[in-house]
């Protein structure tokens, strides 16, 4: 689950983190009010959608020569008229592909003197089993780019979890960054609050790019995205309250009301699986054929014939979808159900591709009379290898 900027930096504020002081409106209306409560003279006026890029990105109506997504201003008359610009129309960055995102809330910050943009974030690095630093003195560009061209300039810090950030921890990451003085003991506390948030509150992403430092010596988080593990959104009913599903994808949400594992991807086949494993193995199995899966769905063990009318009308609604693998290993699960459940979903919003239908497991006969009774045009596959050559043919 994701985060907007102004939420990230309320968060982190509470475990010490220096941010600015910002006020986050909804309507132009707000702008003017929000602004004087800030000190001055430099005012940021930040779009808040759940995408980066903002700076350098776009917006539809406003037309290439406009400025983009965070804007300075130098009073707050000149803040008030880029809130109004700016809400309500559509942003496109890097990230929001080209539909770009509307931005219907704008944080209106108390500017900073830059003398220097670093990189900063968390994140669970497999390959050693820990949380790490991930720091580069290139911050405020595209981190993806320096990555690629200028790996040297990227550092990584694992932290062992039975100590958390060490002295030698903080010594490491302000070496990397080159930090003297006050940014310098500014990083003594910074470095291990924002680990204690990202292990405290389960998230999977936290970052800061940039992390500046100010003209003053002291460092501030400039900006800050933070992603959360939804398995363990269960025990923190404070970030659940942070979610917007204004910024989410539609099929996402109405997959999680029936707590489906379901993932929303580019392809043309739809598919409805049990076990996250089976479905990963389809969605191979699609792509060894030469087609691309439309979504990751798992229905889950012991799916009741709700949740598969459910998943199967989620798969139907996307437009991409040109063909339905369902491919059921009934253990746990019985393939009666699920064949319920497919014929009701049909019968509820119609059947306009091609359906494939793979059953094995407990009660596979009765679920195949339900099927073939159904009178649905539903195109029966032995195996797995069966189902996927069937589909992959019929959507062409
Ligand atoms: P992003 O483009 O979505 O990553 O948004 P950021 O919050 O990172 O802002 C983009 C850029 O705007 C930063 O890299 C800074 O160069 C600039 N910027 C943001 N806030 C301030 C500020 O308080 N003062 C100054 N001088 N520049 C800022
Ligand atoms: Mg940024």
């Amino acid at each position: 689950m994701n985060i907007h900027e102004y939420q990230a930096k309320e968060l982190l504020k509470g475990f010490g983190a220096p941010v600015a002081k910002g006020v986050a409106i909804t309507s132009a209306d707000e702008a003017e009010a929000a602004a004087r409560q800030l000190p001055g003279p430099l005012y940021v006026v930040k779009s808040q959608i759940h995408a980066g890029g903002r700076g350098k990105g776009k917006f539809k109506e406003l037309g290439p020569d406009a400025k983009g997504g965070v804007r300075l201003a130098k009073s707050v008359e000149e803040a008030v008229a880029h809130a109004k610009e700016m809400l309500g129309n559509t942003l496109v960055t890097a990230q929001t592909g080209d539909a770009g995102k509307q931005v219907n809330r704008l944080y209106i910050e108390d500017g900073a003197d830059i003398d220097r943009e670093l990189y900063l974030s968390l994140l669970v690095d497999r390959s050693v089993g820990r949380v790490a630093f991930v720091v580069s003195t290139e911050g405020g560009m595209d981190i993806e780019a320096v990555a690629h061209d200028t790996p040297e300039k990227i550092v990584t810090v694992a932290i062992d979890p039975l100590t958390g950030v060490t002295e030698a921890d903080v010594a490491r990451i302000s070496d990397a960054y080159g930090l003297q003085g006050a940014a310098r003991e500014d990083g003594k506390s910074l470095f291990p609050a924002l680990y204690k948030a990202f292990v405290e509150k389960d998230m999977s992403l936290l970052e800061v790019n940039p992390l500046i430092v100010m003209t003053d010596g002291h460092l501030r988080v400039l900006d800050a995205k933070v992603s959360f593990d939804g398995n363990a959104l269960f025990r923190h009913e404070d970030v659940k309250a942070l979610r917007d599903t204004t910024e989410e994808d539609a099929k996402e949400i109405e997959a999680s009301k029936y707590d489906l594992a379901y993932v929303a991807l580019d392809g043309d086949i739809g598919c409805m699986v049990n076990g996250a494993g089976l479905a990963m193995a389809t969605m191979d199995i699609i792509k060894l054929y030469g087609k691309e899966p439309a979504n990751f769905l798992d229905v889950g063990g012991g799916a009741s014939k709700e949740k598969v009318t459910a998943a199967f009308k989620i798969i139907t609604a996307d437009p991409n979808v040109k063909g339905i693998l369902v491919n059921i290993f009934g253990g746990i699960m019985r393939c009666d159900v699920i064949a319920e459940g497919v014929v009701a979903a049909v019968k509820d919003v119609g059947l306009t591709v091609p359906l494939v239908v793979r059953l094995e497991g407990t009660n596979v006969e009765k679920g195949k009379a339900i099927l073939n009774e159904s009178g649905l045009a539903i195109t029966a596959a032995d195996d797995l290898d069966d189902a996927a050559k069937k589909i992959v043919a019929a959507v062409g």
